[in-house]
């Protein structure tokens, strides 16, 4: 699949396909749905190319699950007190917590400290099961995303499992587009700024495990369906945000995901 958003109109949600015009991210025609989604009544192939910055964006994927990895970065693993894992640590996220960029973060009543977490996300594009040692992964790959794996922190001790931290309505943004081919081996860099200062800035080819052995990993276990999202872990620098804060996750190529910040 090309590079592309998803937005809304009056009509419902639209694909579109995603280039680039003097440095700006424009919305270039509308395009046909992934298969996972049916949320896509109507193709509105009348839309007039447009610059994302008019649209209303959409989260550009929609999961039947979010598998994260904890702890992919030896300097994220070392700043929390953690050793650097031996095989790769998941974890569930629920999709009902997926926001839209520019969609606001709530801070729920039940934490003192939520944290940003800036990640690069996989998005699967087609079934995948027990994958072998040998197998390319690449066919099963359909693109990148930014992720925000949004947590309290402070329920993610206390709970002794982390559903409930990481799960809160509004605590996975996510976008804004979705494009295939980058070198995540050779270093993407991911950075999240907090109100405009830079908090984390790491580069995917510090990763503790890479997305080959990552997705043998999951799929040895649980099957992944075309659309499911993989985000693959946080640099060093995870920080607090409070009611009135402004969080933005960049990767090279993937765009800017902001989101304002407020309390429930
Ligand atoms: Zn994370």
């Amino acid at each position: 699949m090309v590079q592309y958003c998803r937005f809304q109109t009056d009509d419902g949600p639209q694909y579109g396909e995603v280039a680039v015009r003097a440095g700006e991210l424009w919305m270039e025609r509308v395009i046909a749905a992934p298969p996972e989604d049916w949320s896509v009544i109507r193709l509105r192939k009348d839309l007039p190319p447009q610059p994302l910055s008019e649209l209303t964006l959409l989260a550009p994927v929609t999961p039947s699950k979010i598998v994260c990895v904890g702890r992919n970065y030896r300097d994220h693993a070392t700043e929390l007190g953690n050793e650097v894992p031996k095989e790769p640590l998941l974890f569930l996220k629920a999709p009902s917590a997926i926001l839209a960029p520019e969609g606001t973060i709530r801070i729920p009543a039940l934490s003192k400290r939520v944290d940003f977490e800036g990640e690069l996300g996989v998005v699967i594009g087609r079934h995948c099961s027990r994958l072998g040692p040998e197998e390319d992964v690449r066919p099963y790959i359909r693109g990148y995303v930014i992720v925000n794996d949004v947590t309290a922190r402070d329920l993610q001790k206390s709970d002794g499992q982390w559903t409930r931290a990481k799960g809160f309505d509004t605590f996975c943004p996510v976008g804004p587009i979705v494009m295939g081919g980058l070198d995540v081996e050779a270093g993407v860099p991911v950075t999240t700024r907090l109100n405009g200062i830079v908090k984390q800035h790491g580069s995917t080819k510090d990763f503790i495990f890479g997305i080959a052995h990552l997705l043998r990993y999951i799929s040895a276990a649980m099957t992944l369906f075309p659309g499911d999202l993989i985000p693959t872990g946080t640099p060093a620098g995870v920080g607090p945000m409070y009611p009135g804060d402004v969080v933005e996750v960049e990767i090279d190529g993937l765009g800017v995901l902001r989101n304002p910040v407020a309390a429930e």
